[in-house]
């Protein structure tokens, strides 16, 4: 175990559980459906699910299944070739379970599929729809692959209904070939969010990036104006953390007030929402986020 950093103390923290909390887990048993949260251990389940302190109740839910036809080093997915076909039937159960949850905010994700020839965009497209046909006060993100650069599973989406389109960088261009999976392009991932503005604008677009594998100050804030050259309205930043020995080892823990300036580069960027902190995940509490600022 040598060249492993200490845990630094603002990310040692107790898991807050609520009500919400055991409700979802509850039904989540039995659906055959997955979250991030639970399979990423998040430690932020107890708020996200629980509502936090605004009572804005946020999950993520995994479509398309547990395996990815990618392997990025950061990322502890399960990986395949081939892994098993999507369920037909999980944009109605998933609609269906998340109509019980009493969420404000919901956030669809998934592996990459570049099994699929559409790259899952239609799954996607149907489980928006199926969720708003339920309940259309129900804010819905979708944080979706690049679909390898093909613009029409974009386009899919980007019209289905969503409220929030987000696509994460995850990291500076120089470090992108070595976090990301060799198909995943950082030209190509700004290149797709743009899009998705373009096939409907006035749609709120989004993305992430992990600190600590690395990379510079300089590099950080080119990527942040890369996105908002590519109109992308809200960013968030968050610590990389090494899911297991296998996986890339953390460089470096940036410090809360590191995070804290990341903030307000985002502001005088021109970001209409910026996002930053040790724990901060790409949906951390994003219902309180978009419901209180950028979509009324
Ligand atoms: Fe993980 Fe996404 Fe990379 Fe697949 S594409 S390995 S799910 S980060
Ligand atoms: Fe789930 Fe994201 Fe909240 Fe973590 S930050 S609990 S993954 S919604």
């Amino acid at each position: 175990e040598t060249g492993r950093l200490r845990l630094p103390p603002w990310l040692k923290r107790e898991i807050p559980i609520g009500q919400n909390y055991s409700r979802i887990k509850e039904q989540l048993r039995g659906l055959n459906l997955h979250t991030v949260c639970e399979e990423a251990r998040c430690p932020n389940i107890g708020e996200c699910w629980g509502g936090g302190e605004h009572g804005t109740a946020t999950a993520t839910i995994m479509l398309l299944g547990d395996t990815c036809t990618r392997g990025c080093r950061f990322c502890s997915v399960k990986t395949s070739k081939a892994p098993p076909l999507p369920d037909p039937n999980e944009p109605k159960n998933t609609a269906a379970a998340i109509a019980s949850w009493n969420l404000d905010y919901i956030v669809l994700t998934s592996v990459d599929r570049d099994d699929i020839p559409d790259g899952g965009a239609q799954h996607f497209a149907e489980t928006v729809k199926e969720i708003k046909r339920r309940n259309d006060s129900i804010l819905v993100e979708c944080l979706v692959p690049d679909f390898a650069g093909n613009l029409k599973g974009v386009e899919t989406i980007a019209t289905s209904g969503l409220d929030v389109y987000a696509h994460n960088i995850e990291t500076v261009e120089r470090l992108t070939p070595h976090v990301r999976d060799h198909r995943a392009k950082y030209r190509q991932s700004l290149a797709t969010l743009k899009a998705a503005k373009s096939f409907k604008p006035g749609l709120v677009t989004k993305s992430s990036i992990m600190l600590g594998l690395g990379e510079s100050d300089e590099e950080v804030i080119t990527a942040m104006k890369d996105l908002r050259d590519a109109q992308v309205d809200a960013v968030t930043l968050g610590q990389y953390m090494q899911p297991t020995k296998r996986h890339l080892k953390v460089v470096e823990y940036v410090t809360p007030e590191k995070f804290k300036h990341w903030e307000e580069e985002g502001k005088r960027l021109g970001f209409a929402y910026t996002a930053s902190g040790p724990l901060v995940r790409s949906s951390y509490k994003a219902g309180e986020f978009f419901l209180g600022n950028i979509i009324k």
